[in-house]
């Protein structure tokens, strides 16, 4: 996100300067702003039923529900350039304290934070002038599988309300939330010189391919939760007057989100992640025994395995349906990610080869992106 600006632009980039921004902006400092890393696209067959898509696009990137987090903030000197990765305890704190405001939402997700890098899928660095930025919910296991990659950074000082509110962006990044104003449904019309002309300036100094991908590409309708604009999102960036000409009143007033997360963003990550009550044990999926899935889609199933022998397994959906699939081990209570498969937009299934264990237990979780129609799916292990 870039955030940086939700509230007033902050000073940071002031050592940073490379000279003058190129024009006067509401008399603002120029803001520093989230930019997300690239991706590519998952690739859907042209002809895909709308809604099939819809479905897709808009489950792609969440964590199935229950997953755990662990989040990791890198600590040695030769993490980045001198050691640049490496965050203040008082900056770290305010990230901490960012994942609990979202956890006490209620949600199903589980954040942990852990001092081994290789156990985290999280992991944090405090680069100055490197940006802040954070990948999208899963894209952090197929982006950045390297231990020693950072899947978030933070760019600048945390302990501003600015501050506050670029922690609590990146974390929506993580958890799967794209750019608000980047929503079709915003109706924005920039005016696009002026944009890049912003951008391009310090302290972002941003290309027109980061420009394009972080401000004026529109997401698809696909790919949005609900049919509204949330102009106080969290994921919304604050934007000085004059980059916008509609609505036309941000031709000469700033658009500046309310801080903290607005109403829609408690309800669209509630509505992905709702809460898991504790006390409730999932069914036991035995081997060659099939369930069938009476689920809807973006809903989610949960299944416990407890092998019998120790050997290798295999895990398959089946049925014309699109679902990912994710298998945890139970290691003190605690879920600990095994494996995972996905089969959206594919005609083939979610499946696993794995070995298990006899004597430890496994969670099964099964989310499914669509299917024509509800109990037309099953799960089996053989
Ligand atoms: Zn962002």
């Amino acid at each position: 996100m870039a955030q940086q600006t939700r509230k007033a632009a902050s000073t940071e980039e002031e050592g940073k300067g490379k000279g003058k921004p190129n024009a006067d902006y509401g008399g603002q400092p120029p803001a520093q702003y989230c930019d997300m890393p690239e991706r590519v696209p998952r690739i859907l067959p042209a002809d895909i039923d709308p809604r099939r898509e819809h479905f897709l696009r808009i489950n792609d990137k969440k964590w199935v529900n229950g997953t755990r987090l662990k989040y990791y903030f890198f600590d040695r000197p030769t993490d980045g350039p001198q050691g640049t990765w490496v965050g203040a305890a008082a900056q770290k704190d305010v990230v901490r304290r960012a994942f609990r405001a979202w956890k006490d939402l209620g949600i199903g997700l589980i954040f942990d934070e852990v001092s081994d890098r290789e156990d985290a899928e999280i992991r944090i660095g405090f680069m100055a002038g490197d940006g802040s930025w954070s990948y999208v919910g899963r894209d952090i296991i197929d982006y950045a599988p390297d231990p020693n990659q950072r899947t978030m950074n933070f760019g600048w000082d945390l302990r501003t309300d600015y501050g506050w509110d670029t922690a609590l962006h990146e974390i929506g990044h993580t958890l799967g939330g794209p750019h608000e104003h980047q929503n079709p449904y915003a109706g924005i019309v920039w005016d696009e010189d002026a944009v890049y002309d912003y951008f391009s300036g310090p302290p972002n100094n941003w290309d027109r391919a980061t420009i394009e991908r972080n401000i004026l590409r529109k997401l698809s309708a696909s790919e949005v939760w609900g049919s509204e604009w949330d102009v106080n999102s969290i994921m919304h960036y604050q934007f000085p007057p004059g980059l916008i000409k509609q609505p036309t009143q941000y031709a000469t007033q700033p658009l500046v989100p309310r801080p903290g997360l607005s109403e829609r963003d408690m309800e669209w990550v509630r509505k992905f992640y709702p809460p898991i009550e504790e006390e409730e044990e999932e069914p036991e999926l035995r081997s060659f025994e099939s369930h069938r899935l009476m689920i809807g889609p973006g809903e989610q199933l949960n299944f416990r395995i407890r092998p019998r022998y120790t050997r290798d397994y295999t895990i398959q959906t089946f049925g014309a349906s699109d679902t990912v699939m994710v298998l945890f081990e139970l290691i003190d209570g605690e879920p600990w990610y095994v494996d995972g498969d996905d089969d959206g937009g594919t005609d083939t299934n979610a499946r696993m080869r794995l070995r298990l264990y006899r004597g430890r237990e496994y969670v099964l979780r099964i989310r499914l992106f669509f299917s024509k129609m509800t109990g037309e799916t099953a799960v089996m292990m053989w």
